[in-house]
């Protein structure tokens, strides 16, 4: 049996047993007292009946009646006479129970009354009729009913309890049963799915539970698994990926390297072959820099500190910064600035996403097209867009290109320099913000990427 079952199962029992002992306690008690009281009614009407039979025709003859009665069955009479003396009575052992007259007396307003109730110590209740014909003809009309038949049934009824109580426990254990299949087997696959999950296994079946916390959990599980899948992989091809984009130019340095060793260059070869070295060595430089950034980003160990600035100052630094690397491939620059806001973001930061993008529209834009390059206000929301007139994305790679390593076709690389890693941290670092990024493009036509912060 495993725990979560043992748990349920004692949680339940207790609980059920203990309501249903204080019910059945409840139940039981109230028989016994309903039975009770309907005997000391019954004695005390039969009491009343004799006593006012022997007022109305006080003789010999009624009080012999009266014993006769009682003489059979669990009750007796005896009748007493004004000091206390015994006239007659249906059983002589009654007459060593009588009470004292004292007591009689001492406690009696005249009523009826039951004077011994004690029924579970005494073997008789007693009740007290007293009459008075005259002078001399005064006394007790004491009846007796035997304890007997209440103790028989309380044990009738200890039994019945007793045996709907086992009922109870054993009906408890099927429930048990029942629930502790139904409910905890589910809860034992899913920790076997989590356990198999741990263990680098993701192939988890767990079946399609209802529309309660268990098929949600299940449902949770199913998709961690399927997360946990999807990253494993993502990790993989990024890895792969690192590997090639490190190999690629290690392998051009030692090519180069080893020519530029040579004792036959000319001085002017060998400088040549060694400006090729630092360019590749300055990009691998750059792509790891940049692995760097976006690894502190996936643990958000970077912070962004929000300070309002000037929108047209932020925009007309940013332009000063970029014009003449625009002016040297003769791509204009557009700046489309109407009004002076504040933005609300980390101003260094907000310039990395801004140079990565307008880095981009310039590297992928022909000679003689124009990037314009927009800042604005759209409901409280600071909006920057970069268009350009260049080679655009294909529509089918679009949704990728944020990706990390991603770049639309491997040579674009080698033409125009990059590693495929610019745009997935943009991505990061406006996300940071609260931000958001879209871009819209046209293959061989141009593109346009709009940040909302
Ligand atoms: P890279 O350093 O290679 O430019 P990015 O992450 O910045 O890497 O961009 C990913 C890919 O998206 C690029 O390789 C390029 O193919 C494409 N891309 C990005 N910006 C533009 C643009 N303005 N026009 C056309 N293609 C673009």
């Amino acid at each position: 049996m495993n725990k979560i079952s043992k748990k349920l199962a004692a949680y339940f029992i207790i609980s059920f047993l203990v309501l249903e002992s204080v019910l059945m306690m409840y139940l039981h008690q109230n028989i016994v007292h309903t039975r009770v009281d309907e005997e000391y009614s019954r004695l005390l009407a039969s009491g009343s009946n004799h006593r006012n039979v022997l007022i109305d025709y006080y003789s010999d003859e009624t009080i012999t009646h009266i014993v006769l009665m009682e003489i059979e069955g669990d009750r007796g009479v005896v009748i007493t006479g004004k000091s206390g003396e015994i006239i007659r009575s249906s059983d002589t052992k009654l007459e060593n129970l009588l009470p004292s007259l004292e007591f009689l007396q001492d406690s009696a307003n005249q009523n009826d009354r039951i004077i011994k109730q004690d029924w579970k110590d005494s073997p008789y209740i007693i009740s007290a009729h007293p009459y008075k014909i005259d002078e001399n003809n005064s006394g007790y009309v004491l009846m007796f009913q035997s304890s007997e038949p209440i103790e028989r049934l309380v044990q009738k009824l200890n039994f019945h309890f007793g045996l709907a109580g086992g009922a109870i426990i054993v009906i408890l254990f099927v429930i048990y049963t029942i629930l502790s299949k139904f409910l905890t087997r589910p809860l034992i696959r899913m920790k076997e799915a989590t356990e198999k999950l741990s263990e680098g296994k993701f192939d988890v079946s767990l079946p399609i539970g209802g529309n309660d916390e268990l098929g949600e959990l299940s449902i949770a599980i199913r998709k961690l698994a399927n997360d946990l899948e999807k990253m494993k992989k993502e990790r993989n091809e990024f890895l792969a990926s690192i590997s090639h984009e490190l190999s690629t130019p290690l392998t051009y340095l030692i090519g180069y390297l080893k020519v530029a060793m040579r004792h036959d260059l000319t001085e002017e070869e060998r400088n040549s072959y060694l400006m090729i070295i630092a360019e590749e060595s300055n990009r691998m430089k750059d792509l790891v820099k940049n692995l760097m950034d976006l690894a502190k980003m996936d643990e958000r160990a970077f912070v962004v500190t929000k300070e309002n600035t000037s929108s047209e100052k932020f925009a007309k630094d940013i332009y000063r910064l970029v014009e003449p690397s625009f002016a040297l491939k003769n791509v204009n620059l557009n700046l489309i600035c109407k009004d002076d806001f504040s933005i609300h973001a980390d101003p260094v930061r907000l310039e990395q996403v801004v140079l990565n993008l307008l880095d981009n529209a310039l590297k992928y834009s022909n000679e003689n097209t124009t990037v314009r390059f927009e800042i604005s206000k759209v409901q409280n929301q600071t909006v920057i867009s970069i268009a350009d007139e260049g080679i655009g994305i294909p529509e089918e790679q679009i949704d990728m290109i944020f990706e990390k390593l991603f770049r639309v076709e491997k040579s674009r690389s080698r033409t125009f320099g990059g590693s495929g890693l610019g745009l997935a941290i943009v991505k990061e670092l406006v996300e940071a913000h609260g931000g958001s990024i879209e871009v819209k493009s046209e293959f061989g036509k141009g593109s346009r990427f709009t940040i909302k912060i």
